[in-house]
């Protein structure tokens, strides 16, 4: 490791061992748990005050805390440590603008099931993350692939019931809807979605 690249991992350590600090000896006005308040979803915007991501209340205090990125919109919770209070926040703003890329998120098992809001995509039943598995539309030893559209969430009963088969080759299996990559656009739905019942998302969310 580098000089440099050590000191900004050191400071990376320093930073979230302090978000973890306040995590850890907090408490709240409103009496709600700590552990609960800091992965309540954040709305994040880039610095031109579009919304682009969501991420957890941990991960927006450690932007802050950085000097990354600054509250625009306050959860109405406080956590303390020690002699400090830190407002919880509900929006944040980065304060340098990002270009984000077309597709911004990875193919992983986590963004897949976000794309298809852990819902199967046979059978339509909406379940926990663990409780669903991927399935390979085309399956892997029919030649297919592990892509954005050939991946799609999938409950262990309609799992086991496809098995190797082609969707031809079933009566009354077809999809939901065509797997599609996770595109910003499914990401604004998303936030819609979360922000629908909260004010200070609202006015974000038609930019
Ligand atoms: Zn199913």
């Amino acid at each position: 490791m580098s000089l440099g690249k050590a000191m900004i991992h050191a400071r990376k350590q320093k930073t979230a061992a302090r978000a973890a600090a306040y995590a850890a000896e907090s408490g709240t006005h409103a009496g709600i748990h700590a552990g609960h308040i800091l992965q309540m979803p954040v709305l994040v915007l880039n610095a031109s005050y579009e919304p682009i991501n969501i991420c957890g209340a941990r991960r927006a205090l450690v932007l802050v805390l950085k000097g990354i990125a600054r509250t625009e919109e306050e959860h109405g919770t406080t956590l303390h440590a020690q002699r400090s209070f830190v407002a919880m926040p509900s929006v944040i703003r980065l304060l340098e603008y990002r270009r984000i890329p077309h597709q911004t998120r990875a193919l992983s098992r986590k963004n897949i099931l976000l794309r298809d809001r852990n819902q199967c995509q046979y059978c339509g039943v909406v379940l926990p993350s663990g409780e669903l598995t991927l399935d390979h539309v085309v399956p892997r030893s029919r030649g297919g692939n592990s892509t954005w559209e050939n991946l799609v969430a999938c409950c262990h009963a309609c799992n086991r019931r496809k098995g190797n088969r082609m969707l031809s080759e079933i009566d009354d299996m077809i999809l939901l809807r065509e797997p599609r990559p996770f595109s910003l656009h499914t990401s604004r739905q998303i936030m819609r979605m979360l922000g629908r019942g909260d004010d200070r998302w609202r006015k974000y969310l038609f930019y």
